[in-house]
């Protein structure tokens, strides 16, 4: 637990959200700046700032945050596969593009034309 971290406070309710999933491990909700149809942030409640401070007993949960992944982004409207999809980005560090220092997932899903291999429109 970091009391200064933003997503630490988003996962204790002290800051709002749209929270999309909660559990005793996790909370996702929808980014507040959405660079996709859907948008989601995906976190573990306890606090860890990136993919880098993963530690090998750290695989259980890992994985369980990962089986969550394309239930979250077909719940919450990416389009089912195989022309829908979802996309999942990790940003780690400056040059990584990591704007927040607490573990998240990006799940971007919905219908993105300017997608290079784009569904044709319906
Ligand atoms: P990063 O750049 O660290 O990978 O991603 C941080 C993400 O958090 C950005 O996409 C940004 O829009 C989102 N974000 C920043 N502040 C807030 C907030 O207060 N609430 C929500 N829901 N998202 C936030
Ligand atoms: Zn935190």
């Amino acid at each position: 637990m970091s009391h200064d971290c933003l997503f630490c406070k988003i996962a204790r309710h002290e800051i709002p959200a749209k929270v999309v999933h909660e559990d005793d491990e996790f909370i996702a909700f929808h980014d507040i700046n959405p660079a996709a149809p859907v948008h989601l942030l995906l976190i573990p409640k306890r606090h860890i700032a990136s993919l880098a401070d993963i530690a090998p007993q750290d695989g259980e949960w890992l994985a369980r945050m990962l089986r969550l992944v394309p239930r979250l982004a077909f719940e919450n409207g990416a389009n089912p596969l195989p022309e829908g999809g979802f996309r999942l980005v990790a940003n780690a560090g400056i040059e990584g593009g990591q704007e927040v220092d607490h573990l998240h997932f990006h799940i971007l899903g919905g219908a993105r034309p300017w997608n290079k291999r784009a569904a044709p429109a319906a």
